[in-house]
């Protein structure tokens, strides 16, 4: 069967909800005091209590929202050490920064003003609601070291958006994700200098913003009571794998996400339940496992990464494709969408010595997979994500059998090595990259 674009009505409604549309409509659900009157009206089935505190004579009004402009400074007096760069304890990913960010909600307050503090650990009650039901979510983002000498952040607003399309899954509270970022980038004016040196350009930092539901109290409930932090985190490089990633398929009885499920969504609940299989995949010496599902193996995603592949058609078209997001059972990754859109805009047509590639998005299976690499037809497949940054795949292992993918020079297939120099160029500031719009750049303290 050869592969054809598809692209369903709900394609548009899907991929919209990380823009500025998905999280108005977002917020709607989850934080109504930030509405204007009219959108109250709309008819939302799944609203959760109105975050407004009813005074003595009965007049509600909202509760505190999130707001940066509150932050409350106590530095560190006693800083940590920083791991050097290819030590054991930076490959531990044990080492955070001297600060953390922290901001508490409760269900009659609203949101506190949040803190900038000295990093450390966190007091819970056994009973905490995120201990026993899941009620836990994060995102994964970088600070990079430019090459120009900037702090950067890559496209940050949108994991700031996702990251609300995560709380309203789990029944977290709502927040404006700008706020969230503008903690987000004072965490890192205030770390960048000392833990990203101006010397050590090409480095970054992982940054981990999570909120749970501390709230102590054991009943199946919705929590009235959340923790949001952010935290700053040493991690080593993780896509320099010599040759190229080797994947897993996943078994016919393990799957990472359903329709309906919460797949899109990054919550720690997706990823806890991955690690026996993750295990098993490691230790017979495979780097990932290749996500499949339903019982027509429909490709999805690559450990904590999107799959792409690029392939060409019976026909001898060539195409860039990708799972969609229609089902809801892959994430909407940063990098994902990043690859699309450099590839829609600037592989359309002829580049230096590479063909023009069609880019799609839709659902398709290991059988064409398979077909593709035994007719000849596969050209190269990567995963792209946070953490991996962009890895060529080399190897497939599926049902017993090996599936070679082609890696181009050995290393890197073509079009997987421009997409990830273009990438590198903005997260670094690159020369030919200074200025873009999706680089983030910090001023730091
Ligand atoms: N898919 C899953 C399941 C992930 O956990 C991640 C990482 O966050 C990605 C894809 C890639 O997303 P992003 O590019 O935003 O890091």
């Amino acid at each position: 069967m050869s592969p054809v674009a598809i692209t369903p009505p709900s394609e548009v409604e899907t991929t919209s909800h990380l823009t500025e549309h998905g999280i108005e409509h977002a917020l709607k659900r989850s934080a109504p005091s930030q509405l204007k009157t009219a959108a109250l009206n709309e008819n939302i089935t799944d609203l959760p209590p109105t975050p407004t505190s009813t005074s003595k004579s009965g007049t509600a009004t909202p509760l505190p929202e999130l707001d940066a402009s509150l932050l409350q400074c106590t530095y560190a007096t006693s800083p940590r050490p920083v791991p050097a760069a290819g030590s054991a304890e930076r490959k531990s990913m044990r080492a955070c920064t001297d600060h953390m960010i922290q901001a508490r909600w409760t269900s009659t307050t609203g949101w506190s003003a949040p803190t900038l503090q000295p990093y450390g650990p966190l007091s819970l009650m056994p009973t905490a609601s995120c201990l026993h039901y899941a009620t836990e979510c994060f995102e994964g983002m970088k600070l990079y070291r430019g090459f120009d000498g900037k702090l950067r952040l890559f496209r940050p607003q949108l994991n700031c958006n996702r990251m609300l399309l995560s709380t309203n899954r789990i029944a977290l509270p709502g927040f404006p994700p700008s706020e969230l970022l503008k903690l987000i980038v004072k965490l890192c004016a205030v770390d960048g200098k000392k833990w990203l040196p101006k010397d050590q350009p090409g480095s970054f930092l992982y940054i981990r913003p999570t909120m749970i539901a501390d709230d102590p109290a054991l009943g199946v409930q919705r929590p009235n009571e959340a923790l949001l932090f952010v935290i700053l985190s040493c991690f080593p490089p993780m896509d320099d794998k010599k040759g190229g990633v080797k994947l897993l398929a996943s078994q016919d009885d393990m799957c990472r996400a359903w329709p309906g499920g919460f797949g899109y969504a990054k919550v720690g609940a997706n990823y806890g339940p991955s690690l026996v299989a993750q295990g098993e995949a490691r230790a017979k010496g495979f780097d990932q496992i290749l996500w499949l599902f339903g019982s027509d193996n429909v490709v999805t995603e690559a450990g904590a990464s999107n799959f792409f592949v690029v392939w060409r058609t019976r026909e001898g078209v060539l195409q860039l494709v990708t799972a969609s997001l229609n089902e809801r059972i892959v994430l909407d990754g940063i990098t994902r969408r990043s690859v699309l859109e450099l590839a829609r805009s600037k592989l359309n047509t002829a580049y230096e010595n590479l063909k023009p590639l069609e880019v799609i998005e839709r659902k398709f299976t290991m059988a064409e997979l398979d077909e593709a690499a035994s007719e000849g037809r596969l050209v190269e497949c990567f995963a792209a994500g946070t953490a991996w940054f962009v890895a060529p795949i080399a190897h497939i292992h599926y049902r017993g059998r090996d599936i070679k993918v082609p890696v181009g020079d050995g290393e890197t297939g073509a079009y997987t090595k421009v997409l990830k120099s273009w990438l590198k160029g903005i997260m670094w500031g690159m020369e030919g990259f200074e200025g873009h719009e999706w680089g983030h750049v910090i001023d730091e303290e």
